[in-house]
């Protein structure tokens, strides 16, 4: 793809290959038009064989296996879940639906996610107010893997489950094993920006093959094994289509691509913006984890610059290129004014200082200098 001066570069849109139509016109010849078929089989196949997890449902969108994936740990009304404060409110939604409680985990400034010690206090001081979280929700931020032995074994000594949410992660690893793979259950988003995309989808992993089937169960209207419809509870109408499984076939083809251009372009930032003092572009990562890139993600240095990110964003904007402030954190959403929260100064700082760059794969390496070039002009 040829991009100039007057193309909209984009945060990170859509990068199809040139399969996903083969799989879609299959579909479509084969009258294979309702939400099951090959295309599904296939696109689960292919997940549990890249993540290494014995079990995948794909779903309608990463919320909805969120959502599915909380009820299969149990989360129900009046139930506390805890939850990272930095991260899109999506990864939060399914808690209230469930009618229980987000309680919001500050980061910690290296991978900028869940801070072991903040969710040590959390589960603690809950725990001395009579309430059991009733499980953790781990994000893994712009794809950088979080601090998975101190957290898994932190949740693991208060016996509290692990949802993992790797939306933002496929592609990423911990010590060679894909993340997506380290919850009782995980969840993938497919969504249009993401690293991979079906315009719209999500999935649900798990080696817990109960949990499987209750997820498919309840994804598909939860009908009981009866020949006329019988109910014995809610259901959701939250399956992938068999047309949509088939542009994510096309995907999965081309993942190990998309994830090293993404680190391609991540390092090819690194690199030109080594001697700008005001930025600073992370974050670094921890030894024996390997992150998709999903996006570039940059902090300004209030010592070195009194530009804010929003001043650069506009900046950015007048050369038609888009760039988008980090995450709001959740427990400084008005949506959430009332919910409790440990720590905060950490994800607040980040997102006061930082701004997402345009990282889609399809971009090129001159794409890259232009986004630096009106950056410099500044900086
Ligand atoms: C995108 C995203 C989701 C939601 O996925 P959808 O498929 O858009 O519903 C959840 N959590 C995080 C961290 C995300 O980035």
């Amino acid at each position: 793809m040829r991009s100039d001066e007057y193309d909209r570069l984009y945060l990170s849109p859509p990068h199809l290959g040139r399969h996903e139509l083969n799989y879609v016109h299959k579909a479509i010849e084969d009258n294979w038009v309702a939400p099951a078929g090959p295309n599904i089989d296939g696109f689960e196949r292919d997940l549990n064989q890249y993540v290494g997890t014995q079990h995948c449902v794909a779903l309608s969108s990463g919320t909805a296996a969120i959502h599915l994936g909380l009820q299969l740990l149990g989360v129900g009304p009046g139930d506390e879940v805890l939850v990272p404060s930095f991260t899109f409110v999506a990864t939060a939604n399914p808690v209230c639906y469930l009618g229980a409680q987000p309680v919001f985990i500050d980061s910690e400034a290296n991978t900028w996610n869940l801070c072991p010690m903040r969710l040590r206090e959390a589960l603690e001081e809950r725990a001395r107010r009579g309430k059991q979280a009733k499980a953790i929700i781990i994000v893994h931020l712009y794809g950088m893997p979080a601090l998975l032995p101190e957290l898994l074994e932190i949740a693991a000594e208060y016996g509290v489950p692990v949802l993992e949410d790797a939306a933002e992660a496929l592609g990423s690893r911990h010590r060679g094993q894909a993340l997506g793979s380290f919850g009782q259950v995980a969840v993938l988003s497919f969504n249009g920006n993401k690293i991979i995309t079906t315009s719209g989808g999500g999935a649900l992993l798990t080696n817990n093959g109960e949990y499987a089937r209750q997820a498919r169960w309840l994804s598909t209207q939860a009908k009981d094994p009866a020949p006329y419809y019988q109910h014995s509870a809610v259901g959701y109408n939250y399956r992938l289509s068999n047309i949509l499984a088939g542009i994510g076939r096309g995907q999965m083809e081309l993942i190990e691509e998309r994830v090293k251009r993404r680190r391609e372009i991540y390092a090819l930032y690194h690199e030109l913006m080594r001697d700008l003092p005001a930025v600073e572009v992370g974050p670094t990562e921890p030894a024996g984890t390997r992150s998709n890139r999903w996006l570039t993600t940059i902090l300004l240095r209030p010592e070195h610059t009194e530009r804010t990110p929003e001043e650069l964003r506009q900046h950015l904007e007048t050369h038609n290129i888009e760039s988008r402030p980090l995450w709001k954190p959740l427990h400084l959403q008005p949506l959430f004014t009332s919910a409790a929260v440990y720590g905060g100064q950490v994800c607040a700082d980040l997102f006061t200082r930082g701004l997402c760059l345009p990282s889609g794969s399809s971009m090129t390496d001159t794409d890259v200098r232009r986004v630096v070039k009106a950056l410099q002009e500044m900086l």
